[in-house]
């Protein structure tokens, strides 16, 4: 991606591109992965546009929370979803290919040993 250049995300944020939207609130949307890696693969995006882990600033700890908070209650509405994994690739050496943070939340039957 190019610097300064809108990330998929970004766009599905705006809605200018379609995605399985799950959940949406002001700070956050949850989509359905477009590739996914087990039965329940979900992305937990903060729509302010913040890179990774290593780009936070002080303020974005509450919305890192927010994140948690959505995993808490995916869990608890989303059938099968009652034990679930969360991973944040933060770093493309590690894995990250969609620079605008997202936290993958997998449940159900995993697909890969390694699963993102
Ligand atoms: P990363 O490797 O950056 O942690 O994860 C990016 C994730 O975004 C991948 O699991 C990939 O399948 C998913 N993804 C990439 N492009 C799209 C898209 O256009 N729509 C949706 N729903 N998911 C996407």
């Amino acid at each position: 991606m190019v610097q300064g250049e809108k990330s998929i995300f970004s766009k599905i944020i705006a809605h200018e591109i379609s995605a399985k939207i799950i959940a949406e609130t002001d700070d956050l949307i949850v989509i359905e992965d477009i590739a996914p890696k087990a039965e329940i693969h979900y992305l937990i995006i903060p729509k302010k546009e913040i890179r990774d882990v290593q780009s936070f600033h002080q303020g974005d700890f509450v919305l890192a929370g927010k994140m948690f908070e959505m995993a808490q209650q995916l869990s608890r509405t989303i059938p099968g979803a009652e034990q679930f994994r969360l991973v944040i690739n933060s770093g493309e050496k590690v894995g990250q290919k969609v620079f605008h943070l997202h936290m993958h939340f997998l449940a159900g039957k995993m697909f890969f040993k390694d699963v993102v």
